[in-house]
């Protein structure tokens, strides 16, 4: 039983993607802040896994293991209309060595870097910067993002932080290039569930992105990912307007899904501070409950 105190805090990046600590750091900031339980969910890898479970031990901290997943939705307005966009899927605890899910993470990673390339080019007919700058942000083994990007042109002195290169490189702005290669939502939910994972679904409806208050909410695209196996919501975020926060509980109600709360922490890349959201101990528990993959390590 995980004591219902425990400070948790479950969405957090290193640098094995678009975070600016290692993996280690990561965790020991955790602990200095005071949090019991964090998990690691870097974009669409494992990698810093190993390495967090093992400073987590260290510094007495508890250690879920996760993955924050891109897919691409594909949804259809009953006018017929398409949408297309991005949906972030937190998976916690797949089993590490699942065949099928593995493979799908090495193509988005392959296709962003393919994507990163096209973005960059774009930039490229008006700043000075190229792909060999890029690529020098680029460690091996990370997950390649904007964020690298925009590092490239503050070492450049084009730009002061990332917040300002996401005024201009957003989707529908003239430098942005879509990711192609990932996984379509409904797809990833069941991909999580087979390997044993539990899918979450990161930042819902994030900032401008959702219904306005008022405005009907997507319903049947949220009942679709449902079927598909979605486990719960990460309605408690920075990102995550208040309206969109109550709408989800209200499904999660309606639907006995989970509710989470997390800091999204990027280091220095982000204002997010571990443990600015949290997550309750009940709902941890019954994340770890329907887990079949990796396991999670928690201290006393
Ligand atoms: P990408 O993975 O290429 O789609 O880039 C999105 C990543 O950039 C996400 O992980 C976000 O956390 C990060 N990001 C989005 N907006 C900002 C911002 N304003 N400042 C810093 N990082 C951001
Ligand atoms: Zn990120
Ligand atoms: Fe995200
Ligand atoms: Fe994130």
């Amino acid at each position: 039983m995980i004591s219902s105190s425990a400070k948790i805090d479950l969405h957090t990046h290193s640098l094995r993607s678009d975070g600016r600590g290692s993996p280690s750091q990561v965790m020991k900031e955790a602990a200095a802040a005071g949090l019991d339980i964090v998990a690691l969910t870097d974009h669409d890898t494992i990698s810093g896994w190993a390495e967090a479970a093992h400073a987590a031990l260290e510094v007495g901290l508890g250690f879920v293991p996760g993955i924050e997943v891109t897919t691409r939705a594909l949804v259809k307005d009953p006018d017929g209309r398409e949408h297309k966009f991005s949906v972030h899927m937190l998976a916690y605890l797949p089993d590490p060595n699942n065949a099928a899910l593995a493979q799908v993470l090495a193509e988005s990673v392959d296709s962003r870097k393919v994507r990163l390339q096209g973005i960059t080019d774009l930039l490229a007919q008006d700043y000075d910067i190229t792909w060999d700058h890029v690529e020098a942000e680029l460690e091996s083994g990370k997950t390649a993002g904007r964020p690298a990007i925009a590092d490239a042109m503050i070492l450049r002195g084009i730009i002061a932080d990332r917040s300002e290169f996401f005024d201009f490189v957003f989707p529908g702005s003239k430098y942005y290039v879509p990711n192609r290669g990932v996984p379509e939502t409904y797809e990833a939910i069941s991909l999580i569930r087979r390997a044993g994972g539990v899918p979450v679904i990161a930042h819902p409806m994030a900032r401008g992105t959702g219904p306005r208050p008022g405005e009907p909410m997507p319903v049947r695209h949220f009942e679709t990912m449902i079927e598909a196996g979605l486990a719960g919501f990460e309605a408690y975020h920075r990102d995550v307007p208040a309206h969109v926060a109550q709408w989800l509980e209200m499904m999660a109600f309606k639907h006995s899904l989970v509710l989470t709360g997390s800091s999204d922490y990027h280091g220095t890349g982000k204002p997010n501070r571990l443990g600015e959201n949290r997550t309750a101990a009940e709902m941890l528990q019954r994340i770890l409950d329907q887990a079949t993959g990796a396991t999670a390590t928690l201290v006393d």
